[in-house]
């Protein structure tokens, strides 16, 4: 299973011990910063998600020599609107790789 953390940080005074931290994936500031195409004629337009101030975090304290316990703190100061996958559905996907090679006339959905 892989676990997808923002950063691990490990204790200085115990060498086992380290904290992962996580963000909401709605909080402003957390994003992905997407670098436009100096020409502006190949500029697209994306989807974004809407972000919060809402201090969404959590750690997790795990300690390697002894994994049957877990220190977790987390803050949440907003109630937001929840989570949207705002990624393209897989059979979107396939679509556009078959029709990528077309020119746009013949492209007919
Ligand atoms: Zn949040």
């Amino acid at each position: 299973m892989s676990i997808s953390f923002k950063k691990k940080q490990k204790s200085r005074g115990n060498e086992s011990v380290a904290v992962y931290t996580f963000y909401c994936a709605q909080l402003s500031g957390e994003q992905t910063k997407h670098k436009l195409n100096e020409d502006t004629s190949k500029q697209r337009a994306h989807m974004t998600m809407e972000r919060f101030n809402c201090d969404g975090w959590m750690h997790i304290t795990l300690d390697d020599e002894n994994l049957e316990t877990a220190v977790i703190r987390m803050t949440h100061y907003q109630c937001h609107h929840p989570y949207l996958d705002i990624s393209i559905l897989p059979e979107i996907a396939q679509e556009i790789e078959r029709l990528k090679d077309l020119s746009a006339a013949k492209v007919c959905i």
